[in-house]
């Protein structure tokens, strides 16, 4: 007998620009009654929903039900940025660039299995280009600091024999129209999703093997014999399996606590305008994504459709272990994000930001995955290290193997990782991560 109650329910502040300009074509279902089926997973982001998809294509003829506490693509997977990204992109290092050749070239060989997946939902399910778009993505330098970090990042590359293109102060002109950027380093591995489309296209193309519940919190996790029972406000699931896709809330149902780094960021984007607004010399071509040549600057990505163009910035990081953030906080950070984005486009000082977010990431000290059977028939998929995109795909993936037995070097490679590490007691965690967090920001200086 197993029991977890769950005391804390995701909350997402401010409305992600990605969600609320993403149609929705599907119906909205809570769970209202009690039910029984294969398999149960808990999360509909992008470990839930690839698990999902993944079981249907190993499992065609089980009964699958996916529970989410709140609508697809309201919370964190459909407000990020959308970088699908297949080359080493650890937050919390300080730069990109990694030391030990062998451990980049599994990383991105995994990263690729995901980004494969995704593309495969792409084909399958119709996702148009606004949706994905394989269009690679630039490193952005502001900076001398961020030139040399750059510079580093493309000798890892080049020792590893990974494509990739130096851009100088010119062509990042061309093709952002900000006169901001001193140079950028292109590599052409990168997806750019439109997330919550994505998502939305996910879940649609799996209903009609996938039973999705929205609206429908698990309130209480429980194991007697060999059935785990999820209970909701209406109604229940009982299954012999279950995988966990909640992300930094696993630590709810018992598991990795004291482990987890709950850290949220946040994102403003546009109101639309046309290209003859401000299109070429404003804003450049149609479509660009750039991260930061500094981890921890500022993200930025201009998107079309239909004529229509927004900009999207995103900065910040905050350690939030209550695992929600206010209001206030939202609105204060968009207010640099106003400045940040100023600073990039002058001639556009009178457009509006129209949706301003936060979003919560899971990061571990030692940057592995919180992943395996962490009961019997209890399968986590959880902690995607700030890229969820593509490591929590894979998690879901690889989650689903190992619940269905299917073995293979590459599920091997997965659950052979070391255990998150234990953080530091509260306060000194708050304190330390915070403290290093905003040493860093204060760092990225221009890159923000
Ligand atoms: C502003 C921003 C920008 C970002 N940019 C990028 C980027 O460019 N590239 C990238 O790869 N990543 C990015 N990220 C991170 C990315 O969004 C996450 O890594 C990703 O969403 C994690 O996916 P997931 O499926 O693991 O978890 P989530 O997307 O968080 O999904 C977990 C789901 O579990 C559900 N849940 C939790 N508890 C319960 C419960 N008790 N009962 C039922 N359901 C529950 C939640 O409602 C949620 O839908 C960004 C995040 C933010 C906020």
């Amino acid at each position: 007998m197993s029991r977890h109650v769950i005391k804390y329910l995701p909350t997402d502040t401010g409305v992600s620009g990605w969600e609320a300009t993403s149609e929705r074509t599907f119906p909205v279902a809570a769970l209202e009654h009690d039910i029984t089926a294969d398999w149960l997973i808990i999360g509909g982001g992008f470990a839930g929903l690839s698990a999902a998809r993944r079981l249907s294509q190993s499992r065609p003829g089980d009964k699958i039900v996916v529970l989410d506490a709140r609508e697809l693509a309201k919370g964190p997977a459909g407000r990020n940025s959308g970088f699908m990204i297949d080359v080493p992109h650890n937050l919390s290092s300080g730069e990109y660039s990694v030391a030990d050749e062998a451990a980049t070239k599994d990383e991105i060989r995994q990263n690729r299995l995901a980004i494969s997946f995704a593309a495969d939902v792409a084909a399958e399910y119709g996702l148009s280009r606004e949706t994905f778009d394989p269009a690679g993505k630039v490193n952005a330098a502001a900076s001398e600091r961020g030139m040399g970090l750059n510079d580093n990042y493309r000798k890892s590359l080049e020792k590893i024999g990974e494509e990739h293109r130096v851009l100088d102060a010119a062509q990042m002109r061309e093709m952002t129209g900000s006169h901001y950027y001193r140079g950028g380093l292109y590599t052409p591995g990168a997806v750019m999703i439109q997330p919550a489309d994505y998502i939305r296209g996910l879940a649609r193309g799996i209903s009609s093997k996938v039973i999705i519940h929205e609206h429908s919190p698990v309130l209480e996790l429980s194991r007697k014999g060999r059935t785990w029972k999820a209970k909701t406000a209406c109604g229940s699931v009982s299954a012999p399996k279950v995988i966990l896709g909640v992300n930094g809330h696993i630590q709810s149902f018992g598991h990795f606590r004291g482990r987890l780094m709950h850290v949220f960021t946040y994102a403003s984007m546009t109101s639309a305008f046309s290209q003859n607004e401000f299109g070429g010399d404003v804003t450049g071509v149609d479509r660009w994504a750039l991260l930061p040549a500094d981890p921890m600057g500022a993200t930025v990505r201009k998107i079309t459709k239909d004529g229509l163009s927004r900009i999207v910035v995103r900065t910040r990081f905050t350690y939030d272990p209550s695992l929600k953030v206010s209001e206030k906080r939202v609105a204060g950070i968009a207010a640099e994000q106003r400045r940040s984005f100023d600073a990039r486009f002058p001639g556009l000082e009178r457009l509006p930001m129209e949706y301003s977010w936060a979003g919560a990431l899971c990061l571990s000290r030692n940057h592995v995955p919180a992943f395996g059977e962490v009961e019997e028939g209890l399968f986590s998929a959880c902690c995607e290290n700030g890229l969820g995109t593509v490591k929590s795909t894979l998690a879901g993936i690889m989650a689903a193997d190992l619940a269905t037995g299917v073995a293979g070097p590459e599920l091997d490679k997965f659950k052979n990782q070391p255990e998150p590490t234990r953080l530091p007691p509260e306060p000194i965690a708050w304190l330390g991560i915070n403290s290093v967090i905003r040493f860093q920001e204060l760092r990225a200086g221009r890159e923000g």
